[in-house]
């Protein structure tokens, strides 16, 4: 099979390889890669930005079906419609393994960077990671899965949205958008999605699209007024930092109100950043950080898509044969995409 690969430790080094499908054990799955979608992980995998573990195949999130099932898996079949969480080479006994936070497992190795991804044909799974697609969502949307349960872990499980907050994304990535829709479903009474300049023809009109009720271009309307207009000048309830910018961190100390609440997702890719710590102290902030995705997160966020109250489709803005990777890449380096897909099959 064609397999889009990581060859060896270093700048770039990736490329198209035929190699042997993969064989699988007892408790795995063999599953057919209907879609696959470009990540930022695996464009800084290809600038050597992230830890990895060459030569593999690169990708994590996926979505397809089931070709082949181990002699000791139980309630999966051939031709089952399948998401999965990447959390492969788990230890299961350490204290997270055991509270089933597999996400924080030190010893894992996860799918696309520590063992053989999903930019090819096939990918094999341990069946305990498996998520049954709803019948209502498609392939595509399903490869979303991953940023939609990252997006739940962080601004549902371990910050909460409540009745009536008023909640400001910022940065309008794919984690951003769902994190908005979501907060919206999940009762929040108004969503505000910031971001700039670029982001507007792409980004923020698909913000447009999803329904978010405020979308704002930080380049040439001020959030902070916005905020304050909308709140009788106190503040965001919560705000979801998507950005990972240093400017937009300040932000989100200036917006949100006393004892109000910051979600942090985005990853700013540096050692240091400057805020003003002791605005955060004064205001009396809640500040939850947040890492990848829970298990419970996958359920939730899946059973988001078959309600209807979070739709995909206007964040999937490309998709491209396994052929056309680079240009795929590019695009996404560029932040020329909301969400790219990959069809390997
Ligand atoms: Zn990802
Ligand atoms: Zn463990």
């Amino acid at each position: 099979m064609l397999a889009l690969m990581k060859l060896k430790k270093g700048k770039g080094f990736v490329e198209l390889r035929e190699v042997e499908e993969p064989k699988i054990k007892d408790d795995e799955v063999l599953i057919q890669v209907m879609a696959a979608g470009i990540c930022g992980t695996d464009i800084h995998i290809y600038h050597d930005e992230h830890s990895y573990w060459p030569p593999l195949i690169l990708g994590h999130e996926f979505s397809g079906k089931i070709t082949q099932v181990g002699e000791a898996v139980e309630g999966w079949k051939k031709g089952d419609r399948v998401v999965a969480e990447p959390h492969t080479q788990t230890c299961g006994v350490c204290q997270y393994c055991r509270s089933g936070r597999l996400q924080f497992c030190p010893q894992k190795r996860g799918v696309g960077w520590g063992q053989d991804g999903a930019f090819a044909s096939f990918v094999k799974i341990p069946a305990h990671l498996l998520h049954r697609i709803p019948d209502n969502v498609s392939f595509e949307e399903a490869a979303l899965a991953e940023p939609m349960a990252i997006a739940v872990t962080g601004v549902l499980e371990r910050t909460r949205v409540e009745p009536e907050d008023l909640v400001v994304v910022l940065g309008p990535g794919p984690v951003g958008l769902l994190s908005a829709i979501i907060a919206k479903a999940e009762g929040a009474a108004k969503v505000i999605v910031s971001g700039t300049a670029m982001d507007v023809p792409l980004r923020l009109k698909a913000a447009r699209k999803l329904g978010i009720d405020y979308i704002v271009n930080v380049d040439e309307e001020d959030l902070s007024e916005k905020v304050r207009s909308l709140t009788g000048g106190w503040g965001a309830d919560l705000v979801v930092e998507a950005s990972g910018s240093e400017k937009a961190i300040n932000q989100a100390l200036e917006i949100v109100k006393r004892d109000g609440r910051v979600s942090v997702i985005g990853i700013v890719g540096k050692k240091n950043i400057n805020m003003e710590w002791d605005k955060a102290v004064f205001k009396a902030i809640k500040v939850i950080f947040s890492f990848s995705s829970s298990p419970t997160s996958w359920e939730r966020g899946l059973s988001l898509m078959a309600t209807g109250k979070v739709k995909i489709s206007p964040l999937i803005s490309h998709e491209f044969p396994l052929t056309e990777w680079k240009k795929a890449f590019g695009l996404c380096e560029e932040k020329k995409t909301v969400k790219a897909l990959l069809i390997p099959s």
